[in-house]
């Protein structure tokens, strides 16, 4: 009997994506990683699965259309998962265009690779042949104090970042209203977790704070964000390319809404708690309001309600264990972010631009 065809899992190297590619390979698929390897990425986080049989690894732009080709046509995939994205808002903030070149124009490469492959299969493979991109709650823009995102909200980003996103879902929606290509979408809140770069908040908060660093919080911290630890978006996406419906969005949520200012002084008691610091000070100390980002969306919310019931899927892990979880992992791995630090990202400010 034949093998089964691989998932191409584009941006593998990265947070979300080493995730996915390591629930996948567990679960006993092939799996072929398409990844640039830009700052944000780390073979490290793969190194679990590096030796498996059963993944592959191709190193490539997703906006090189004939090195994604190339790609298709030597593995001949059964399922595409797109996650490969530029993904910071604050250096979106400070330089747009590669977000517009790589979340924009690479989306649409993959499209047309994705369109050229499936259009040759045979019947039955092309019928379960399925294209998942893995977009943000970030293109619905920003909720008053009550409210949740669903799949109906109307679109309505703030920042490059998401004005991004939000232009690759109507690409993918298009590829598949008018080429029948069968896509899928997955809009999903913030995540969190183990090997996430130290950039976004929750790892650069435990890196500064376990180092005596000032933990500069913006504006007032009152921002809130609806958390999922990364492992359960994984397997939300994994349950999403298995038995979400062709032509549909899925809203993913870890049902976990918390002010910013509450989750850093969540990770200066965890930090207390597990490696106190020099005569038991207390980390909390260290909070610094900081000039607030432009365009910040005060609230993101996720109205799970159709992956749950439709999917049966669910979060596994509670914010407070993940975020236990997520601080020990930082502990106990300094050889996985200690290069980071040290080269490609020391924690500066980054996206302070000014309007007008
Ligand atoms: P990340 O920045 O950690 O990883 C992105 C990966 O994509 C990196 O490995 C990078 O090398 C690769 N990449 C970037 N440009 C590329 C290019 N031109 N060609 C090939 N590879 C390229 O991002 P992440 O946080 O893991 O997010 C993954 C996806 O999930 C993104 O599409 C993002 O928009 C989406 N998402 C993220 C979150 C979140 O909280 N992090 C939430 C919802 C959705």
């Amino acid at each position: 009997m034949s093998e089964r065809a691989p998932i191409l899992v584009t941006g593998g190297a990265g947070f979300i994506g080493s995730a996915v590619c390591r629930h996948l390979i567990a679960a006993g698929e092939r799996v072929v990683n398409v990844d640039a390897l830009t700052y944000a990425s780390n073979l490290n986080s793969l190194a679990s699965i590096a030796d498996a049989p059963a993944y592959a690894f191709e190193k490539a732009d997703i906006r090189d259309g004939r090195a994604i080709g190339d790609i298709f046509k030597r593995h001949r995939p059964r399922a595409v998962m797109h996650l490969a994205a530029e993904s910071h808002v604050d250096r979106s903030i400070d330089g747009p265009l590669t977000f517009v070149e790589t979340n924009v124009t690479g989306t649409c490469v993959m499209l047309e690779a994705a369109r050229a492959h499936w259009s040759a299969l045979p019947a039955p493979q092309k019928d379960a042949f399925r294209f998942l991109h893995i977009s943000t709650d970030e293109v619905f823009g920003s909720l008053g104090d009550t409210g949740a995102f669903n799949e109906d909200t109307s679109y309505d980003p703030s920042s490059p970042y998401s004005a991004s996103k939000a232009a690759s879902d109507h690409m993918v929606r298009a590829w598949g209203r008018t080429y029948g290509l069968p896509v899928l979408i997955s809009n999903c809140s913030n995540n969190y977790g183990p090997f996430h770069f130290p950039e976004k908040l929750i790892p650069l908060m435990i890196l500064n704070a376990l180092e005596g660093k000032p933990l500069p919080v913006y504006g007032a911290g009152t921002n809130v964000r609806d958390w999922l630890y990364v492992e359960d978006h994984a397997a939300a996406l994994a349950t999403i390319l298995t038995r979400g419906e062709p032509g549909r969005t899925y809203a993913v949520g870890g049902g976990a809404e918390r002010a910013n200012i509450d989750v850093v002084h969540a990770i200066c008691d965890l930090l207390d708690t597990h490696r106190p610091g020099p005569s038991n000070t207390a980390r909390r100390d260290l909070v610094r309001f900081v000039t607030d980002r432009p365009g910040h969306d005060a609230r993101y919310a996720i109205d799970a309600t159709r992956i749950r019931n439709e999917l049966g899927w669910r979060p596994t892990v509670t914010f407070e264990e993940g975020l236990e979880r997520t601080v020990l992992w930082y502990l106990a791995n300094e050889a996985w972010w200690r290069p980071l630090r040290e080269g490609v990202y020391a924690g500066q400010r980054l996206g302070v631009a000014k309007a007008g």
